[in-house]
């Protein structure tokens, strides 16, 4: 049984489901599962994420921590791995996670596997893969030498964690000196959408530079809002100013990884499916039948978008009624 430390992340007291993920899959193998936990005013949310696997929940609460900084969360983790010792380090490849592990892995001196979408544990080791080449190709990754292992995961890769509500973890005050922190995150600007954020969402409905202006994505929306989908755009659509950059999926946008990806007017680019090619099922609608996105299609509508989308909203609220 190896100890493995799992990096939870949290905005605004609300606890990220990726981060279940991590916690489950590290229990299921039988570990000794530890979580941090950072933030201001979150201590409460400790003693829930027994549900999810974890045994100890070290807690870093602290005002200096309300807004994530790579320098003051890099040394709550650091602060972490001396309370656990943990042979292995989880976090999700999020933003967050993107940014704390390789500075985590550089004041450790620390191996890094970073976006693995595959983790298989079998007893102390670990087997991992990630894609590569923009997700035309996927490499296994091994870890040689000695000292605490990195891992960043892509959200939605381990899928859902087995939940047991009366499982409760305990909970452990991190000692942690915050004392002269170079840098502070000021307050956020939010966003004014309330969908879903497409690396979370379960389901992920994109549209394309065929949207043709940012007013007809009031259709892919309408059909996202019948799922509780996060909607997504091709890197045209956002440079056109159809969406906001946050939407965007692929090689210079999000990396996504739902159960359902539906592709409206989007080619298939290489630089738009390393963003979304892993999704568990992709349905691509496109008015060319040559289109690139059909290769990675497990479902293909040869349709005009504009009329087959208003058509598969109407089924999913029909389905939705029932
Ligand atoms: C360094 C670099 C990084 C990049 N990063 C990204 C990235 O992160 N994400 C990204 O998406 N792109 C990225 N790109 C751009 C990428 O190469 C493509 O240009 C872009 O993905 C094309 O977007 P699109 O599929 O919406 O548009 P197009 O390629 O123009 O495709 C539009 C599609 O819509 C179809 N269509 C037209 N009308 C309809 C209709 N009425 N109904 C249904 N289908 C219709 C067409 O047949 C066509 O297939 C990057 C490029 C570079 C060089």
């Amino acid at each position: 049984m190896a100890k493995v430390l799992v990096f939870v992340e949290q905005r605004e007291g609300k606890l990220k489901k990726a981060s279940f993920e991590l916690l489950g899959a590290a229990s299921a193998a039988g570990h000794e599962v530890h979580a941090l936990l950072a933030g201001s005013g979150v201590s409460g949310l400790a003693e829930g994420l027994g549900a999810y696997g974890a045994a100890t929940v070290h807690v870093a609460d602290d005002p200096a921590l309300k807004n994530y900084t790579s320098e003051s969360h890099t040394r709550v983790m650091l602060a972490a791995m001396k309370a656990a010792s943990p042979q292995f380090v989880f976090a999700t490849h999020s933003p967050m996670g993107r940014d704390l592990m390789p500075h985590l892995a550089a004041a450790l001196d620390a191996g890094l596997a970073s976006d693995c979408t595959m983790v298989k544990f079998s007893g102390d080791q670990i087997a991992l893969r990630r894609p590569v080449y923009a997700g035309k190709a996927t490499a296994e990754v091994e870890f040689t030498g000695s000292g605490p292992r990195l891992v960043s995961v892509r959200a939605n890769a381990l899928g859902a964690p087995k939940v047991d509500p009366a499982r409760k973890a305990s909970a452990s005050k991190l000692a942690v000196d915050l004392a002269g922190l170079k840098t502070q995150a000021g307050d956020l600007q939010k966003g004014s959408s309330e969908r879903p954020d497409v690396t979370e969402a379960s389901v992920v409905i994109s549209g394309g530079r065929a949207m043709k202006n940012a007013e007809n994505f009031k259709i892919i929306e309408s059909c996202a809002d019948t799922l509780g989908a996060a909607v997504g755009a091709s890197r045209a659509a956002v440079d056109a100013g159809y969406r906001p950059h946050r939407d965007q999926v692929g090689q210079t946008g999000k990396v996504v990884s739902p159960t359902l990806y539906i592709a409206c007017g989007i080619s298939g680019a290489i630089q738009h499916l390393a963003g979304m090619r892993t999704s568990k099922t992709i349905v691509a609608v496109n008015t060319d039948p040559q289109a690139p996105i059909f290769q990675v299609a497990d479902y293909g509508v040869v349709c005009d978008l504009f009329t087959f989308v208003p058509l598969l909203t109407e089924e999913f609220k029909k389905l939705k009624d029932h």
